[in-house]
């Protein structure tokens, strides 16, 4: 199952793989920032899972 993370910094949403990312940082793969991505879907900024 992917996710779909919005980026806090430049907004651009991508998809990501739970298993690797979750309670873990995972780098934009637009503008390189690093944010955190969480277990709990409010905390994170998972968009949608898919
Ligand atoms: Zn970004």
């Amino acid at each position: 199952m992917m996710l779909i993370v919005l980026c806090p910094k430049c907004g651009h949403q991508q998809k990501t793989n739970p298993q690797k990312v979750i309670s873990a940082v995972k780098t934009c793969v637009y503008c390189g920032h690093r944010f955190k991505i969480h277990s709990s879907i409010k905390k994170s900024r998972v968009v949608k899972r898919v």
